[in-house]
């Protein structure tokens, strides 16, 4: 048993010549709302597609609620992913002339799940996020915002323990992309550990951790203040840990919310 929900352990992912990922620590705990930033082409979303089970890195280890991903075989990651990681994008992916009752439900398709109790989950989803009144509404008829919420609402139908969201509020005006992360706090407070990738620095500042991204590297971890200084080759340590700490954050990780989970 672990507390830990994600782990990279020297985790490295490289397109040929091009270093997206390099050795890269890190340990998500069970309950937490971690944002992850940087500038574009920084590595963000082949973390966060590492953590999704969504590729496979060049090298390293990854756990995802304990489970040894590299052990695991296509047929046993789907079931994983399934069964533990809600995702959500920054295009929608709503299919059009689709009622939203529908698009949502068919996330469970493959599941085993009758139609009836599927329709039934994805009514229970849509009202948690705030659609209960636009149940039968194709795409078209929807904003931005309320878009994204029925995807959110498809991720989060089985309840996964894990939702990880690459620029979610990134096709969004201001007013509906806090809606959304208002939205994500909310999931969190309910007990799912969330990941987010985010260009909003305001965004990025008002959750409880931020993890921020430089060529491949893990420059700044608010939860492990020394993790720039090992992650940047040729940065010194800065030599100081934040109390309650073992270095690596894990206590913070093991106090977060939900983690009795
Ligand atoms: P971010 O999400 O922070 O913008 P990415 O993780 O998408 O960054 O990309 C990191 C680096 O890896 C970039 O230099 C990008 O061009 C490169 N990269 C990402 N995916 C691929 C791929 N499939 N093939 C080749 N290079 C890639
Ligand atoms: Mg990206």
């Amino acid at each position: 048993m672990t507390d830990a929900v994600v782990e990279l352990t020297e985790v490295s992912q490289r397109y040929g010549d091009v270093v997206a990922l390099a050795d890269t620590n890190l340990v998500i705990g069970r309950g937490e709302l971690v944002a992850i930033v940087g500038p574009s082409g920084s590595g963000k979303s082949t973390m966060l597609n590492i953590m999704g089970t969504l590729s496979r890195p060049t090298s390293g280890h990854v756990r995802v609620d304990g489970h040894p991903v590299e052990e695991l075989n296509d047929r046993e990651l789907s079931a994983l992913r399934a069964g533990t990681i809600g995702f959500v994008f920054q295009q929608f992916h709503l299919t059009a002339g689709i009622p939203v009752l529908d698009s949502v439900a068919d996330g469970l398709l493959y599941s085993g799940t009758p139609r009836a109790e599927r329709r039934r989950l994805s009514e229970t989803a849509l009202r948690r996020v705030g659609l209960g009144h636009r149940l039968y509404h194709e795409p078209h008829q929807l904003s931005g915002g309320e878009k994204q919420r029925v995807a959110i609402a498809r991720a989060v139908l089985g309840d996964p323990p894990l939702l990880l969201a690459d620029e979610p509020t990134g096709a969004l005006d201001s007013r509906s992309g806090a809606t959304v992360l208002e939205l994500l706090h909310e999931l969190n407070e309910a007990g799912t550990t969330v990941v987010v990738i985010t260009h909003d620095r305001d965004v990025a500042a008002s959750l409880p951790r931020e993890v921020r991204l430089k060529d491949g590297r893990i420059e700044h971890d608010s939860a492990d203040p020394a993790a720039g200084d090992r992650g940047i080759p040729g940065r010194r340590a800065a030599g100081r840990d934040l109390p309650g700490q073992d270095g690596a954050g894990r206590e913070i990780a093991a106090a977060a919310p939900g983690a009795e989970r």
